[in-house]
Formats: structure tokens, C-alpha cells, sequence
């Protein structure tokens, strides 16, 4: 019998959840701190207790995944706390395609990735000399907005840098990536694409709180002058959009060039939940920034289903729940080869 495992944290709970709505023995790593927590619901049926996510990778671990007969679902967590390396050398089976992971968290790998699936991409600034317009400074990988920020020009770009420098979030130029900030209405658009009927679902649409960019745009220009601290762009929780339906066919053939283009350079493509992000411009044009090439957390607003996912499906269908469907009729076709890898 295949059971469902991931780790405790980010969309730990709607996974789970959604592999017991479908029949499924649930497992969650979790570190001990959090044990609390996870005890208090049902449709987790075994925990595994851990100092550190990185134990994951230990024979320990493993096995007790290897006797379950584990696929391990992917989300944001495990590519913040564990190298591309590290995830590509887990034994455990990783539900959708773990090598498109590394282009997740490697930014240059990620910009070829959309730029060969023709998404209007907003400009890479390479060297800081060049900042000619506002441009947005990241970190590398899944960090969540942590020290992001913005700057005007190479002078405003310098100061941040040494601040965040100073108070350890980075170490130097190299661990920040730069691109033009596009202004307009910030969508996150979750899909899933099946390998089995080679199909296409969009599953819904967020939008991110983050902090503290939302606090500062509450306070008056003047206030907002006299603030001598780095904003950031950390996200704390999303809430729901729905999109107005004429922008429904672009989304759905951004997806499709999405999924066609991770065919082609990394094999065996998009398998499973992924996410486009970006902003809607002043005249609907969506310019996509990233891209997350797993379940986003921002699905766990729709455990009940989505406005979109309820137009597919006649039960409630959350992405964790998509999931561990896909995994079901995979496995009954014997078939788990092409939804896991
Ligand atoms: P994730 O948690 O999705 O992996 P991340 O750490 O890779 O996130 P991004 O999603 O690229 O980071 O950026 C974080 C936030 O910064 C976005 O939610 C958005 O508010 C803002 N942002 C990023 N790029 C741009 C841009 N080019 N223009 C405007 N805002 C941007």
C-alpha cells in the first residue's frame, strides 16, 4: 500500500488531509518542536520526530518511508531547508519532478525556464551600476519575501545591501538577484498538470500579505520618508482572487507554454502542482516574475476547493487532495513511475 508523506510545515495539513480524503496512510516529519501542533489532527496518522528537516536524508528516515511504500510531496520548506543536491539524492520517492526543483531555486535557471516558455518576464539587472529604474533585490531560492527591497538607483541599492550585510540575512552581492519592479495587482496562479491524461487544470488564484511592504504602504509619504529600516516583502498569509473570465484563456496558455517548455529542458517536465506569479499591468498584461514548481501555500486557502477547482470536480478538490489522486490512479495503472520521480 503507497502511503503519503511530507514535512511538517507549509501545506503540510491540507496535504494530509487531502491524502486521507482519499484513502491514504498519512505520515508527517516533523520537527519536535512543532509535535504539538500535529498532534492535534486526525488525519495525520504517523509522526515522525525530528531535530532537524536535514535528518530526512538519513537512512533512519528513510527506511520508516521506504516500509511505507512513501511518495514524498514537495513543498516550499523542503527546498528552503535542504540544498538542490540534498533533495536530488533523497531515496524516497518525491512526488511530481525533483530535478526542476534545482530550477526553482537557482534564479538564472529559473529566468531560462520562462523565458523559454514566453512568459513577459520582467528585466534581470546584472550588475547594480545599471539600476536605471526601481528594480526589486532577492534572495536566492524559496526565502518568502525574507529581506527583499527595493531600490532606485545603485546608491539606495548599496546602503540596503550593507544593512542586510550587518544583520546577517546575506553575505554579499552574489546571494542577491535583481529585476525590474512591475507595478499593478500581484496574482499567484496555482494549476496542476497531469502526465497520465496529459491535461492541464488552473486550480485558483491568491494573493500574498506581506509584511512589512503592506504596513508602510498604510502610513503617509511623509511618515513613510522618515522610516530607516529595510522594508521586506515576508509573507505572512494569502487570501483569495478571482480573476475577471476574459483573463481566463491567456492563464490557461501561459500554463500550457509553462508545462511544454519544463518538457524540454528538464525531463520529464512539470509534473503535478506548480504556480506562475506576477502582476496583472495597467492593461492586464501579466508579467511573471517566478514561478514555484510545487504546491504553493497559498492553496491552503482552498482545502473546500476553489472557485476553479469546484467548475472540475463535483467533490471538494483541495491540491493536496489532487494530489494524492493522481497518485491514486498512477498506482492502480501502475504507473507511479510517471508522476514521481
Ligand atoms: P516564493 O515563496 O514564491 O518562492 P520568492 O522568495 O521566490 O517566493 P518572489 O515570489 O519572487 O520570491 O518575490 C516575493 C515578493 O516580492 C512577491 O510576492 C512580490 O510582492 C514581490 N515581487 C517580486 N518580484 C517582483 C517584481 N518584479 N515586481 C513587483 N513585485 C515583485
Amino acid at each position: 500500500m503507497t502511503s503519503i508523506a511530507t514535512l511538517g510545515s507549509h501545506c503540510a495539513l491540507q496535504v494530509l488531509k487531502g491524502a486521507k480524503d482519499e484513502g491514504f496512510k498519512t505520515i508527517l516529519i516533523s520537527e519536535k518542536k512543532r509535535e504539538n501542533l500535529y498532534r492535534r489532527f486526525g488525519f495525520i496518522d504517523e509522526i515522525v520526530l525530528v531535530d532537524s528537516f536535514l535528518e530526512i536524508a538519513d537512512k533512519k528516515c528513510e527506511s520508516i518511508l521506504e516500509q511505507n511504500n512513501s511518495i514524498l510531496i514537495p513543498h516550499g520548506t523542503l527546498i528552503a531547508q535542504m540544498s538542490s543536491e540534498q533533495i536530488e539524492s533523497l531515496t524516497t520517492p518525491i512526488f511530481g519532478n525533483k530535478w526542476i526543483l534545482r530550477w526553482e531555486s537557482d534564479r538564472s535557471l529559473k529566468e531560462k525556464l520562462m523565458l523559454e516558455a514566453e512568459l513577459d518576464v520582467p528585466k534581470s539587472v546584472r550588475d547594480p551600476k545599471q539600476i536605471k529604474k526601481l528594480v526589486i533585490a532577492k534572495r536566492h531560492g524559496a526565502a518568502g519575501g525574507k529581506g527583499y527591497f527595493l531600490a532606485a538607483n545603485e546608491a539606495e541599492y548599496n546602503d540596503k545591501r550593507d544593512k542586510l550585510i550587518k544583520e546577517g540575512i546575506i553575505t554579499g552581492d552574489k546571494d542577491l538577484y535583481l529585476q525590474e519592479y512591475v507595478t499593478g495587482v500581484l496574482a499567484y496562479l496555482q494549476y496542476f498538470y497531469s502526465p497520465l491524461n496529459d491535461k492541464l487544470e488552473f486550480f485558483g488564484a491568491d494573493k500574498r500579505h506581506e509584511s512589512d511592504i503592506e504596513g508602510l504602504a498604510r502610513i503617509p509619504a511623509q511618515q513613510q520618508m522618515e522610516i530607516d529600516q529595510v522594508q521586506s516583502f515576508n509573507v505572512i498569509a494569502n487570501s483569495p482572487l478571482v480573476l475577471r473570465e476574459s483573463l481566463l484563456p491567456q492563464v490557461y496558455s501561459m500554463g500550457e507554454s509553462f508545462v511544454k517548455a519544463a518538457q524540454k529542458l528538464v525531463s520529464p517536465g512539470i509534473n503535478g502542482p506548480f504556480c506562475i506569479e506576477g502582476v496583472y499591468d495597467a492593461d492586464a498584461n501579466f508579467k511573471t516574475f517566478e514561478f514555484s514548481a510545487r504546491i504553493v501555500a497559498g492553496t491552503n486557502i482552498y482545502m473546500e476547493g476553489s472557485p476553479y477547482s469546484s467548475l472540475l470536480y463535483d467533490v471538494p478538490m483541495s491540491m493536496g487532495r489532487r494530489i494524492a489522486r493522481e497518485i491514486k490512479k498512477a498506482d492502480s495503472a501502475n504507473q507511479l513511475d510517471k508522476i514521481s520521480t
